[in-house]
């Protein structure tokens, strides 16, 4: 993103088309299509002895964390070991939120910490370059306006005592139908408009049937045949949209049942 802003600036040198290629680039991310693959980070593991005591290193922590699962889990020397931020409630320290990417995969309720990639990792080398023709990149993302797609609020109350509360924190209740903020599953403005809201509905869960079927058609075919294997190569691509077309699958049931209580409609 860097190289590209770059190339955008001195072709054009035209400051306004680089800022509306970034905020374009945050907008993705905000909005959750960019891929768990394009933001996981990836460093060499130098053994446990070789790091300071009580050093803040993320391979080291997933490591750590590993060892009191198996005792046998622990990275070769010079492996490099991929990683991603999530989120968590404010004030718990960075390093508490470093996750594998395959936690990630696994777990509907983990979402890459978007914040933490534009504000910590994009923002700081692009701004190296954009302050000394006097663009602050900060100011852009800070003003942009903010219509960030949560995903819907699927956390079932006994899902949410088998593990802690921190990873569903962020799991705020938004209208299924239109995303807004909203105290019920269902808005009081899209409770008002039944039919409409059907259609939205049924669009929405015939769009997620669809992806999530065409992707695992595509994942079978990479496998060789249909398989109910599990692709687990995490440079897969197809794997990461799996994941994300299988989040939004199981958000279904929780539409449904939303629906049903709210509207009596059974869709
Ligand atoms: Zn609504
Ligand atoms: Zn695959």
């Amino acid at each position: 993103m860097l190289e590209k802003s770059l190339k955008i600036l001195f072709d054009t040198s035209d400051v306004s088309l680089v800022r509306k290629y970034v905020l374009r680039q945050f907008t993705k991310l905000l909005s959750g299509r960019i891929s768990l693959q394009d933001l996981t980070f990836a460093k060499e593991y130098r053994g446990a002895s070789n790091y300071r005591p009580g050093a803040c290193v993320p391979v080291l922590e997933l490591t750590r964390k590993w060892l009191t699962v198996d005792k046998r889990s622990e990275p070769r020397h010079g492996e490099r070991v991929p990683y991603v931020i999530v989120n968590g409630p404010p004030g718990l320290p960075l390093i508490k939120l470093v996750r594998s990417p395959r936690e990630l995969l696994s777990d509907s309720s983990l979402f890459p910490n978007v914040t933490y990639y534009i504000t910590r990792a994009i923002i700081p080398p692009l701004n190296r370059c954009f302050t000394l023709i006097g663009a602050d990149l900060n100011v852009w993302f800070n003003n942009m306006p903010r219509k960030q797609i949560h995903f819907l609020n699927n956390v079932t109350p006994d899902s949410t005592n088998k593990k802690g509360a921190i990873s569903h924190y962020f799991a705020t209740t938004n209208c299924v139908a239109c995303n807004k903020k909203s105290q019920q599953g269902l808005c009081a403005e899209c409770s008002n408009s039944p039919q409409e809201t059907v259609t939205v509905l049924q669009n929405k869960i015939r769009l997620w049937e669809r992806s999530f079927h065409e992707i695992s058609r595509i994942c079978d075919s990479c496998a060789g045949h249909p398989t109910n294997m599990q692709c687990i190569s995490l440079d897969c691509p197809v794997l990461y949209h799996l994941a994300k077309a299988n989040k939004d699958l199981q958000q279904i049931t929780y539409v449904k049942q939303v629906t049903s209580t709210a509207l009596n409609i059974e869709l």
